[in-house]
């Protein structure tokens, strides 16, 4: 089996020597990851091509430039987040200063999936950094140009002791995890999410879980119905429905579902053409294993659009589905594809019923111009994050911290909060030695009356 003993503890006494820590080395290790993407666009574009057939605009849009800008949002705020953040202090701490501060943990792993492969392998890499840690990153063997261009990347910019990539599959990715691990950043489905946290608890690491679910979208009867055809279409099928975020199914109130689904097949052919098969720009499904899964819901429910099907690129249509009820195939797991279920509903119990029998979803989206339906949802459905009258767009905010809850994941980041994820909250008192306050002392006279006038 493999080891990674010797790597690991090669990290662990780099990061030792304090060099990783300090603000200058960490802007300037971002500085050279950010001018290296920029070098290796056009090769990373042809990568995400050849694992994906991504166009370049996706691979820009949502790797390349997505990762681009939380290095630059990271580099311009990382000065005054590593500052330690002085707090208030009780009264009965008189004399005494308080202060939080963040400390990197050390040697941390992250593992990626294959659906964004550099943008979910180098967005943690940048928390990872910020926060002054070192890193061992493990890419998605199902995109193997992309993984193997990050790793020649990433050996060309950093020692191994402080950034490394690991190349591998399932048995990499378990005999990393038999190593003690300051943190462990998780990427991808939900019982492997399973895995990670079981191995992490035998050495008792903290994790951040980016899992994935059934993500529900609602639309209510009055909803912009072409807006939320347009915004629906996008984030469903970008990236052919492989994004975590993406729309699972459809919760459409009956009485807008066919207006809304003529506008929806439109808006579709005109994003994605009326051969979407023959659209040299629509993502192909990773893998034969994946494709065969798909391929297998298309006669669930009617088919009311799509369903054509191309084994030799492996592409599938975007393709829509009625008639669909919780008990079919299609409803059990998070689909993972271009294929959009529709489920009915008269009254929202009826929608919030359904969603709370099932685990809390990674994303929600509601399309909807009532505030009070809005709201009375964002009560009381638990979800990880998600957007009233849009979908996707919420993961490309800096100030939203992304993540899930439930089976759908644990902890959060992007922006500040890939910092404060990669960084342990440290609480420090300063006390003063010009005075000592007596009423702590068990010998004082009175000390319960006493401390009971600081402690009611
Ligand atoms: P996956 O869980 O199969 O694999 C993810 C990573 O774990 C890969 O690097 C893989 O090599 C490794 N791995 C697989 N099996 C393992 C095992 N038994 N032990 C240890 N490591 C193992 O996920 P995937 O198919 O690559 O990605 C798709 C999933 O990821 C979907 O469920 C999706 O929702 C989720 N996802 C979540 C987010 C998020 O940000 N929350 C983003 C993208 C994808």
């Amino acid at each position: 089996m493999e080891n990674y003993s010797a790597l690991v503890a090669k990290q662990k006494s780099y990061f030792r020597t304090e060099m990783t820590k300090n603000l200058a080395f960490r802007i300037d290790a971002l500085q050279k990851l950010r001018a290296a993407i920029k070098d290796n666009e056009n090769k990373l574009m042809e990568a995400l091509r050849a694992d994906l057939n991504k166009s370049e605009f996706d691979a820009y849009t949502s790797e390349i430039g997505f990762v681009l800008e939380e290095l630059r949002f990271t580099i311009k705020h990382l000065r005054s987040w590593v500052k330690p953040k002085r707090v208030k202090t009780p009264l009965t701490h008189i004399g005494s200063t308080s202060y939080i501060y963040s400390e990197p943990y050390g040697v941390t792993l992250i593992i990626a999936p294959w659906n964004y492969p550099f943008q979910l392998a180098i967005a943690p890499l940048i928390g990872a950094i910020a926060a002054g840690n070192c890193a061992i990153i493990k890419p998605s063997e199902l995109t193997p140009k992309t993984s193997e261009l990050l790793g020649k990347m990433i050996k060309e910019l950093f020692s191994e002791e402080f950034v490394a990539v690991v190349q591998g599959g399932v048995e990499t990715s378990q005999a990393l995890l038999l190593e003690k691990f300051d943190y462990i950043f998780f990427t991808g489905s939900v019982p492997v999410g399973k895995v990670i946290m079981e191995a992490a608890a035998k050495n008792l690491i903290p994790v951040t879980l980016e899992l994935g679910g059934k993500s529900p979208c609602i639309v209510h009867e009055d909803a912009n119905i072409k807006l939320a055809a347009k915004r629906i279409a996008w984030g469903k099928f970008t990236n052919a429905g492989q994004t975590c975020i993406a729309p699972d199914y459809l919760y459409i109130h009956k009485n807008i579902k066919d207006q809304f689904l003529q506008q929806f097949k439109e808006i579709t052919m005109e994003l994605y053409g009326i051969k979407p098969l023959n659209n040299p720009n629509f993502t192909r499904i990773v893998s034969e294993r994946h494709f065969e899964r798909l391929t297998s819901f298309l006669d669930n429910g009617k088919q009311y659009m799509g369903g054509q099907t191309n084994k030799d690129k492996l592409s599938i249509e975007p393709t829509v589905l009625t008639q669909i009820t919780w008990e079919d195939p299609v409803m059990q797991d998070e689909i993972f594809g271009p294929i959009l279920p529709v489920l009915e509903y008269s009254n929202l119990h009826e929608v919030i019923e359904g969603i709370h029998r099932h685990p809390k979803p990674l994303a929600l989206y509601i399309f909807t111009e009532s505030n009070s339906l809005q709201q009375e949802l964002l009560n009381s459905v638990s979800f990880g994050g998600g957007c009233v009258n849009d979908t996707v767009y919420h993961f490309v905010s800096p100030y939203l911290p992304f993540g899930g809850v439930g089976n759908s994941g644990i902890g959060a980041y992007h922006g500040k909060g890939n910092f404060d994820t990669f960084s342990h909250n440290k609480s420090v008192l300063k006390q003063t030695t010009l005075f000592d306050i007596p009423f702590r002392y068990p010998n004082v006279k009175n000390g319960l009356q006493k401390i009971k006038l600081f402690m009611k």
